[in-house]
C-alpha cells in the first residue's frame, strides 16, 4: 500500500498502547511509506491483552503468554516513547510527555480509562480485582485457596470496562472450584451495582447471563450498591452488610487525567468524537477506544471493550493513511462488535450485533458452546501476532 504519497513527510503520533494504539499504529505503519513517521507513546514497557487476564486468574494462561514488550514494534518502523504524557494541546497537536513536547501532524488518543477503587472506602484492601495483570494472578492462588465459605464478586459500579468481565470472573471462579471439588462447600455471589447484566446489550442479553448465573447456582442479586468494605465485610446503599472470604471486584471508572484536562474533553471528563469517524473538534486528533464517550440511542455510552476499540482504530488508520496519500477516506466505525462471556469448561457464549441501532442496540445472543470459546481465542491471537 505504500508508495502513493509524494507529499511531504508526517508525522503521525498516537498516544496510548492498548489495544487502540496498537492496532492503530500496526495499520497505519502498513499503509505508509516509511518516510512518514509513526509514533507511538505508553508509560509501561509492555503491552498486556486484558481480555486473558480472567484466563490468567483460571490458570489458562501465564502472565508471559498475554504480554509483549512494546519495544518490538520498533522492528516494524514504529517509534516507540516510553513516557509519561502530561499535557495535550490539540490546537497545534502537541504533546508533552516527561517533558519533552512532541509535534504531530496526526493525533490519535487511546489513552484507555483510570480505576476509582478510591470511590469505595477500604475496598482496594479488602478484596482483589482481575483487571490489572498481577491482580489477576493473585486472584488465581486466592481461588486456589478456597475450600469452602463465601466468595463475593461485586460490580463497584455500574459503569466500567468491559460488561462482560464480572460475570464471567463468577463463572469461572465456580469452573475452578468445580474443577477442585469444593463447589459443595463455597457459596458464590454476585452483587451488581447496575440493574442487569450487559443491560446495553438488551434485555436478551441479560436474560441469558442471569440465566447462565442462575444455573450454576451463583446468587445474583442487581441493583445492589457496595459502599464500603473492610476484612471480611461489605456494606451496601440499603444498609445491609455481607461477610465473605473472598471479594473480588470490578472498579468503577474514571476519564484519564491527562485527557479530562485537556480541552478535548466533555463536560464528563471523556472526550468527545464523532462516533463514526472518531475525529474530534480539532483537525487532524481523532480519539478511540475506552477514553472516549460515545452517545447510543438509548441514552447510553459504546460498552468500552477491546473489540470497539480496535476497530475504531483501523478506521481511524485508514482515513489517517488516505489523507496522507491524497486520497478520498471515508472509512467509518459502524458499531458493530461482539463480546464473549466465558463461561469455563471450555465454552463461551457470544453477544454480537449493531449497537448503533435505532431505536435500541440490535443484539443476538449466542448460547455457550466451544466454538465462542475458539473465537475469543481468535481474538486474543488476532490482536497479539498480529500487532505486537
Ligand atoms: C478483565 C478485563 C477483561 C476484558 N475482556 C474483554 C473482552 O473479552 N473483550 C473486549 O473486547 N474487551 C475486553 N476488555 C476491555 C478492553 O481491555 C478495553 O476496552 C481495551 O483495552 C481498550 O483499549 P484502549 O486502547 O482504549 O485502552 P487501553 O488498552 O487501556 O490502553 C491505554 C494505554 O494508554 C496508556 N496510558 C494511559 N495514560 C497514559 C499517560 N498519561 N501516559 C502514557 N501512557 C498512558 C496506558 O498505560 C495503556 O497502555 C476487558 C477489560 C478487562 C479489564
Amino acid at each position: 500500500m505504500a508508495g502513493r504519497d509524494g507529499g511531504p513527510a508526517r508525522t503521525t503520533v498516537i498516544l496510548g498502547g492498548g489495544i487502540g494504539g496498537v492496532a492503530a499504529a500496526g495499520r497505519l505503519r502498513r499503509r505508509l511509506d516509511r518516510r512518514h513517521r509513526v509514533v507511538l507513546v505508553n508509560r509501561e514497557p509492555d503491552f498486556t491483552f486484558a481480555a486473558s487476564y480472567l484466563w490468567v486468574m483460571s490458570g489458562q494462561r501465564r502472565p508471559d503468554q498475554v504480554s509483549r514488550p512494546l519495544e518490538s514494534l520498533r522492528r516494524r518502523g514504529i517509534d516507540v516513547v516510553f513516557a509519561d504524557i502530561e499535557a495535550i494541546d490539540p490546537a497545534s497537536r502537541t504533546v508533552t510527555a516527561d517533558g519533552r513536547q512532541i509535534t504531530a501532524d496526526h493525533l490519535v488518543v487511546s489513552l484507555g480509562a483510570d480505576y476509582a477503587t478510591d470511590t469505595i472506602p477500604g475496598l482496594a484492601g479488602a478484596g482483589e480485582t482481575f483487571v490489572t495483570l498481577a491482580g489477576a494472578q493473585r486472584l488465581k492462588g486466592a481461588v486456589a485457596a478456597v475450600t469452602r465459605g463465601r466468595v463475593l464478586v461485586v460490580t463497584a459500579a455500574p459503569l466500567y470496562r468491559c460488561p462482560a468481565a464480572p460475570y464471567e470472573a463468577a463463572l469461572l471462579i465456580d469452573a475452578a472450584l468445580r474443577r477442585t471439588g469444593v463447589r459443595g462447600s463455597v457459596d458464590i455471589a454476585l452483587h451488581s451495582a447496575e440493574p442487569a447484566p450487559m443491560g446495553v446489550a438488551g434485555p436478551n442479553v441479560s436474560a441469558a447471563v442471569t440465566s447462565l448465573l442462575a444455573g450454576r447456582g451463583i446468587d445474583y442479586r442487581p441493583s445492589h450498591q457496595i459502599t464500603a468494605a473492610g476484612l471480611g465485610y461489605a456494606d451496601f446503599a440499603d444498609g445491609q452488610s455481607e461477610g465473605f472470604d473472598l471479594l473480588v471486584y470490578m472498579p468503577p471508572i474514571r476519564p484519564p487525567a491527562v485527557g479530562a484536562a485537556s480541552p478535548l474533553a466533555g463536560a464528563t471528563g471523556w472526550i468527545e468524537a464523532d462516533r463514526r469517524t472518531l475525529a474530534t473538534a480539532f483537525p487532524g486528533v481523532y480519539a478511540i477506544g475506552d477514553n472516549t464517550e460515545l452517545p447510543l440511542s438509548i441514552g447510553k455510552p459504546l460498552p468500552r471493550a477491546g473489540v470497539f476499540a480496535h476497530r475504531q482504530a483501523l478506521a481511524v488508520a485508514g482515513n489517517i493513511a488516505a489523507s496522507i496519500q491524497g486520497r478520498p477516506g471515508g472509512a467509518s466505525f459502524d458499531g458493530h462488535g461482539g463480546c464473549f462471556i466465558e463461561t469455563g469448561f471450555g465454552k463461551a457464549g457470544y453477544g454480537s450485533g449493531d449497537f448503533y441501532a435505532e431505536p435500541a442496540p440490535a443484539v443476538k445472543v449466542r448460547p455457550p458452546s466451544r466454538r465462542w470459546h475458539l473465537g475469543k481465542i481468535a481474538f486474543e491471537y488476532n490482536v497479539l501476532r498480529r500487532w505486537l
